[in-house]
């Protein structure tokens, strides 16, 4: 969905990428990398079908892929 910009539930073009809202202090889908401040908060970024609401979650940042393969490998 990120690349095709196609949904692959019901093949709609319709995508909306959601950016993750940087001043929130606890949004949901965020990953964290450290519980003592906001420094490991890593950002998820949603990408919403406005066909039929399917929702894909992504990390973009290379940098934040090697945090949380470092965290959690
Ligand atoms: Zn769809």
């Amino acid at each position: 969905m990120k690349n095709t910009h196609t949904c692959p539930k019901c093949g709609s073009k319709d995508i909306v990428r959601i950016p993750d809202n940087q001043g929130r202090y606890s949004s949901g889908n965020n990953i964290y990398t450290s519980n003592i401040t906001l420094m490991g908060k890593i950002p998820v970024i949603r990408y919403v079908c406005c066909g039929c609401g399917y929702v894909e979650n992504w990390v973009e940042g290379a940098g934040e892929l090697q945090k949380i393969k470092k965290t959690f490998d």
